[in-house]
């Protein structure tokens, strides 16, 4: 930091660099955009730092106090792209304007900070995801509970939860704020920093971090600071009774929003407490396998919701994103949305027309957050108009009558007649056809203030005075191509050429000579000058008022503003999501009491638009058929369809019709995954740790009314180990959690489960040999796969023939020497097509002989492993 560098007091440097250090002393972490004319300069390290993350050429100019001073600097025009860049690697900004008058000012222009960019508080329009939201978070831990309090400050959405510390990385998955403030002295790696090296911070998979003084985060202090925002008395209305550390969280939160907006958040109306048990529990590896809103590869495409986003507004967009992320335990909501779609599926489409007039709303949401904060631009307030006065016609062919949660909808949408009505308000106020910034004028309405209206009176018939100007000093010089014109730089002034020159009057002053021309003032045209120039100025000073007092009268509207947004994005989600419905054919879920999940002919909502002939698949699942075990080829079918069961669940739990001919679930508490084996390299974990920190979750997490999916368990390890553990898991799942479950497998032993339990069954994705080949049925059927096809899938990736050959060579060689040992042994390598080697020297081995011996349809879990460790162990010696 520059600190290094620059002698702590400031003496002995120039009066604009002392200016320039104080100020930086009071930013330390931020990269201080310092304002200079039609430029912002950085200085020393932040001008060094910013010249790489921003590409720009860092120079030095002279010095101060000895040290040269580097700097780098950014055109004011070009300050979002910049601070876009800035933001998204993580960076936070202050930006420091000039606030007193050059002219007027002895020694360097006053300046202050006026406000901090950082990841999670930006609500610029040109910053902001449009279709996902950027939450600031604060984390308040101690050694039993992590207070958190997240704020979507865009918006205005205050939520408050306490979490027990092994949650916090399934709720930071979840929320992914945009950046965390955490107190110095917490654990470092509570929250996974992501802002070196380029990875983004907003929609990347990480979050800034800031560290913030602990003492922000006292919980008295957040309490009373949470009162005085909301005026109340006691947080006890606002559901916060109970709560200690989420209340210091959220003090911490207001004021570091509040001070990087210089402002305070008035937009932040209610509070939102969460318990933890509203929402269907997805943990972090469930809600990235599931690509609800990105894929494995971090894109956003092609993912659930890219496939059902097709809403107007960027409100809608983000609100269903929400709705995905969060569907509800309590199938109350769930069912009301569901009814709203039902009564919007009717013959004649009733939701085409208001999603036609969705295309004249705005982002209401975000341009009120912009006004409680102050800085919402006139075309935004424009768009505002015009979104409100489109609002009522949203309700247009609406079956309001039919359904309440619409009819609640639509009542939410009509403005209320109130003296303070904002319509009116900037009907009144506010020009037709505001210019884009304040600073050029034309943003107020005609007719509105008398004092501006006389002022632009001045300058507009500034015009006809020049005129009569020019035609009466032509007159009297007798000069016929005089002319009186204006220009920034010198003002107004009278225009000779040359060769009139001599004619010139005694009274003209010269103010400029050309080439073939001298430009001249006369007193009376400098008297006009003065006016005019006052008057404009004046006339802007005028106009930057009366903005300013608009923007203050329609504070009071912000709680309106915000429930007409509210209302406008679910109008658009459940329209939307009416017409997916209606597009796709899928049909209303029923949610119940009675336990299971039942899918008629379901379908992969994504897959199916992938591939020409998608084959819908039934799902049972009921507490007298908890686990089915999967088998069939790889690439077979069996993750589309474990994660079609998945999604078609949440989808219903979300409130959305599902793709299915019929689905009915009975309550569903949490859904887990375990699928697919990435290493987790960043985190030095192998594929098998992986997996088994994965089932070790599942198996303490899941209880009778959570979904399990796990994908090939035990494959990262060798076949015997894997195997046992598979067999061991599954029975556990079975007999202890209780869960629904799909359990994807190659180890076909694992089918004898079946026999086992009668809460098992075998499914398996059929294939069938075709011209040597294999062909995929991907139709799911009772009972187990006879074949794994591994031979076949392996010609179809591209094996070269001879590879081929010789594998079912070698293979036919492996089937005769099993054949050769007893019956466990031999279910062993049924289909071991993978397992060549294993099986080869397995047959030479003189601990073959206690293999032999072993009985594995007699043993329990912990005998099996018991035997296993022995195993291992005698290898071992003979190794
Ligand atoms: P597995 O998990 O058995 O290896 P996948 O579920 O990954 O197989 O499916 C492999 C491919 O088969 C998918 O990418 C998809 O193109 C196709 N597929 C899967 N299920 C179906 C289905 N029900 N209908 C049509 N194609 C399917």
């Amino acid at each position: 930091m520059s600190a290094n560098v620059i002698p702590a007091n400031f003496s002995g440097h120039t009066p604009m660099m002392q200016q320039y250090l104080r100020i930086k002393a009071e930013h330390p972490n931020t990269l201080l955009f310092y304002r200079m004319g039609d430029f912002y300069e950085l200085f020393h390290a932040d001008a060094e730092k910013a010249s790489r993350l921003l590409d720009i050429t860092l120079t030095s100019r002279g010095q101060s106090a000895g040290v040269p001073i580097k700097m780098a600097g950014v055109p004011v025009v070009a300050l979002e792209q910049h601070l876009a860049r800035l933001v998204k690697l993580g960076e936070a900004v202050a930006i420091c304007e000039q606030i007193g008058d050059p002219a007027t000012s002895k020694g360097p222009v006053e300046r202050k900070v006026v406000r901090v960019v950082t990841a999670g508080t930006i609500t610029d329009q040109g910053l902001l995801p449009e279709k996902s939201d950027a939450l600031l978070m604060a984390l308040a831990p101690d050694k039993r509970l992590v207070g958190a309090a997240w704020l979507n400050l865009a918006s205005g959405e205050l939520t408050l939860a306490e979490i027990a510390p092994g949650r916090l990385a399934h709720e930071l998955e979840r929320l992914r704020p945009a950046e965390v403030i955490v107190p110095d002295g917490s654990d470092a790696g509570l929250v996974p920093l992501n802002n070196t090296g380029g990875a983004g911070a907003v929609g990347g998979s990480g979050s800034a971090r800031t560290v913030q003084n602990a003492w922000h985060f006292d919980i008295r202090a957040g309490e009373r600071a949470l009162r005085d925002h909301f005026q109340v008395a006691t947080l006890d209305g606002l559901g916060c009774s109970g709560l200690t550390l989420a209340l210091g969280a959220a003090g911490a939160l207001l004021h570091y929003a509040e001070s990087t907006q210089g402002q305070r958040a008035a937009h932040v109306q209610t509070l939102y407490v969460e318990t933890g048990d509203e929402y269907l529990t997805l943990d972090a590896v469930t809600r990235r396998n599931l690509e609800i809103t990105e894929t494995l590869r971090g894109a956003p495409s092609p993912t659930l919701f890219a496939t059902i986003d097709t809403c107007i507004t960027s409100m809608g967009s983000r609100l269903l994103s929400r709705w995905l992320h969060h569907p509800l335990r309590d199938r109350t909501i769930p069912q009301q949305r569901h009814a709203a779609i039902a009564v919007l599926m009717t013959e004649d489409k009733p939701f085409d027309a208001p999603r036609r007039a969705l295309r004249d709303i705005s982002d209401i949401e975000r341009i009120a957050a912009r006004v409680a904060l102050g800085s919402a631009r006139p075309r935004e307030l424009s768009a505002l108009r015009a979104s409100l006065r489109a609002a009522p016609t949203l309700t247009l062919g609406l079956p309001l009558a039919q359904d309440a949660l619409l009819e609640r909808l639509a009542a939410d949408l009509l403005v209320p007649n109130a003296p303070n009505d904002c319509l009116a308000l900037l009907d009144a106020r506010l020009h037709a056809e505001p210019a884009a910034r304040l600073q050029d004028g034309g943003v107020i309405a005609f007719g509105f203030d008398a004092d501006l209206d006389e002022l632009r009176g001045l300058t507009t018939n500034a015009g006809e005075f020049l005129v009569a100007l020019e035609a009466r000093e032509r007159e009297r010089t007798g000069i016929p191509n005089l002319r009186v014109e204006y220009n920034r730089v010198h003002g107004y002034y009278i225009e000779v050429t040359a060769s009139h020159a001599a004619k010139v009057p005694d009274d003209y002053r010269r103010r400029q000579t050309l080439k073939n021309a001298e430009r001249y003032i006369t007193p009376e045209l400098k008297a006009f000058e003065d006016k005019a120039l006052s008057a404009e100025s004046k006339s802007l000073a005028r106009e930057k008022l009366l903005y300013e007092g608009l923007i203050e009268s329609l504070r009071p509207s912000i709680a309106t503003l915000q429930r007409i947004a509210r209302a406008v994005a679910q109008l658009d989600v459940l329209t939307t999501l009416a017409e997916r419905a209606w597009t796709y054919n899928w049909v209303q879920p029923v949610l119940d009491d009675t336990p299971g999940l039942h899918i008629t002919a379901g379908r992969h909502p994504v897959v199916v638009q992938q591939v020409t002939d998608f084959v819908p698949n039934d799902c049972q699942l009921d507490p007298q058929r908890r686990l089915l075990l999967i088998t069939g080829p790889n690439m077979g079918g069996k993750s589309t369809y474990m994660r079609q069961t998945a999604l078609i669940t949440l989808l219903a739990y979300a409130g959305s019709f599902v793709p299915a001919a019929a689905a009915r679930f009975g309550p569903v508490d949490r859904i887990f995954t375990r699928i697919g084996a990435a290493d987790d390299l960043a985190q030095g974990r192998s594929t098998f740790m992986v997996e088994m920190t994965e089932s070790a979750a599942i198996l303490h997490g899941a209880t009778a009314q959570s979904l399990v999916l796990m994908d090939e368990v035990g494959r990262g390890t060798s076949t015997f180990d894997g195997l046992a553990l598979a067999w061991a898991i599954a029975r556990r799942l079975i007999e202890t959690n209780q869960s629904y479950t799909l359990f994807a497998t190659h180890y076909f032993e694992l089918t004898q489960l079946a026999g086992e339990f009668p809460e098992c069954a075998n499914v398996h994705l059929a294939a069938a040999e075709h011209a040597g080949g294999v062909v995929f049925l991907h139709a799911v059927r009772d009972g187990p796969a006879s074949q794994s096809y591994g031979l076949q899938v392996a010609q179809l990736a591209g094996v070269p023939p001879a590879v081929i050959r010789a594998a079912r060579k070698h293979l036919a060689d492996l089937e005769e020497q099993a054949a050769r040992v007893t019956r466990p042994q031999r279910d062993l390598f049924a289909g071991a097509d993978v397992r060549v080697e294993e099986a080869a020297t397995a047959a030479e081995h003189p601990l073959l002989e206690r293999v032999r011996a072993i009985k594995p349809d007699e043993l329990t879990p912990r005998a099996a492993l018991d035997a296993l460790y022995a195993l291992h162990e005698e290898l071992n010696k003979h190794a």
